[in-house]
């Protein structure tokens, strides 16, 4: 057998787990239906335009990304421009900000907790104080119970005021995972703040200088191709080949087979269902089949000058944009204005074409006080149909381990079972662990 290893999937989750791999002396192939690497933190050009799978925020408690950055000699500060305050946009002239650094930034934090007093007051702060207290506790002691509530469910439940859950709340739970606060998971919203309790010190959000493939991707693809690792894009896998109940290589489209002693299935949920479907084990098969996804939907647009003047992070309840954010002085530096926009509720506009998408975005932005109508000059819907698990109540319960029951095959991915779910942060981790799990079988 020519590979120790087969990694299917070349975005964060097989990269670490190719790369960790190789570094290790095994014999790794890593493989991709795409041109680029990255997945769902790509950059790519589609027809004529640089674009990107969506924007995204690097949170400065993240840790084993940083560390894999690190070792693929990128440093964490040449690729970010830190942000130090969101912006909460309710509409035309209304918005405020939240300070979202208190160590690199007291006094903008201080000022958005002592001011914005006319979106929240005395009795609304002391309620969401309440809330995240509360949160943390039943995070820490009652996991499962809380993943049996909505964030809206688990707010009411605590009295949290009109105010907070419209401001705040909303707001947060659709601009961090595009799902409304009735349907994400307390377990889940809660999850994601914990780890800022233990390194409050680094809590602060980045932008990144420059497109997800290069700056992410590519160094850790460059250092696994050093050890030896070898890639095949524009490659994709069709089913999986199994001898005696074993998992032994991979089919591709072309009906082409390679086999390997481990494979390593680090592709997206809804493609993971694909592979896993030509898999005879029922039990095993039905538990992925079972889990239940989501989509996500990025509109990119090109614009002759910047929409807004910093790049920073704007999150906006009751709207169709979960949130936006001008990219020219960051992740775009060759535009002249680039504003990325990232749909809240995406699955209702799975079967919207492209131009229906543009003006319903248009409309939002129309609303929020923001005319771009004489600004375009291209755009791109960029969709990830059901590449996510849902982060909706109850749903925590069907995400598998990296270990599977199949000898020969382990998965990886944001949506295997971690502690930071669907984030880079989570798909760096899951490839860890089927790092350790490979070691173990080889
Ligand atoms: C719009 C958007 C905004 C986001 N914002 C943030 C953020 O701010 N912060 C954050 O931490 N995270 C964010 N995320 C989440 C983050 O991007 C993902 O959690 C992470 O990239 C998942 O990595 P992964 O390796 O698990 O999966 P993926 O990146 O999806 O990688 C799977 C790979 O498998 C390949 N593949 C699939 N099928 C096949 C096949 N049959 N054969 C060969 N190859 C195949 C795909 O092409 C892909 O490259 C965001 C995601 C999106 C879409």
């Amino acid at each position: 057998m020519k590979y120790d290893v087969i990694v299917v999937g070349a975005g964060l989750a097989g990269l670490t787990v190719a790369y960790k791999l190789a570094l290790k002396k095994k014999k790794v192939l890593l493989l991709d239906k795409e041109r680029f690497v990255g997945g769902r933190t790509s950059s790519f050009n589609d027809k004529q335009m640089n674009v990107e799978a969506g924007f995204h925020r690097h949170i400065g408690y993240y840790k084993e990304l940083p560390k894999l950055l690190k070792e693929v000699n990128v440093n964490l500060n040449d690729i970010i421009m830190w942000e130090m305050d969101s912006e909460i946009r309710i509409g035309k002239n209304k918005k405020f900000y939240m300070g979202i650094a208190p160590f690199y930034a007291p006094y903008t934090f201080l000022k958005s907790i002592i001011g914005n007093n006319d979106y929240l007051n005395i009795k609304d702060k002391l309620s969401l104080s309440k809330f995240f207290i509360l949160g943390f506790i039943d995070y820490k002691i009652h996991p499962k119970k809380l993943d049996e509530y909505s964030i809206l469910a688990y707010a009411k439940k605590h009295k949290v005021t009109t105010n907070t859950i419209n401001y705040i709340i909303k707001p947060l739970s659709t601009g961090i995972f595009f799902l409304p606060c009735e349907s994400y998971s307390a377990k889940l919203f809660f999850g994601l703040f914990y780890p800022a309790l233990f390194s409050l010190p680094k809590l602060r959000v980045g932008a990144y200088k420059g497109g997800m493939s290069e700056v992410l991707a590519k160094p850790i693809l460059n250092e696994f191709i050093k050890y030896n690792g070898k890639v095949m894009l524009n490659t994709k896998v069709e089913s999986l080949v199994t001898k005696d109940k074993q998992v032994v290589g991979i089919e591709l489209d072309n009906k082409k087979k390679i086999y390997a002693k481990n494979i390593v299935l680090a592709t997206d949920i809804f493609n993971t269902k694909k592979i896993i479907s030509s898999l005879k084990d029922s039990k095993f098969k039905n538990t992925i089949l079972r889990i239940p996804t989501t989509s996500a939907i990025s509109v990119q647009i090109e614009l002759s000058k910047p929409l807004m003047k910093k790049d920073r992070v704007t999150f906006t309840p009751n709207s169709d944009i979960a949130s936006f954010t001008e990219e020219s002085h960051s992740t775009f530096k060759d535009s002249k204005g680039r504003v990325s926009i990232i749909l809240a509720n995406p699955d209702k506009f799975l079967k919207n074409n492209d131009d229906e998408i543009f003006k319903i975005v248009c409309s939002s932005l129309l609303k929020l006080g923001l005319d771009i109508k004489d600004l375009v000059l291209d755009y791109r819907v960029i969709r990830h149909e059901h590449k996510f698990y849902n982060l909706a109540f109850n749903n925590d319960k069907y995400r598998p381990h990296q270990k599977t029951k199949i000898k020969g095959l382990v998965l990886a991915g944001d949506y295997t079972r971690q502690k930071f779910y669907a984030t880079m942060e989570g798909a760096v981790i899951s490839g860890l662990n089927a790092v350790k799990i490979v070691e173990d079988n080889l």
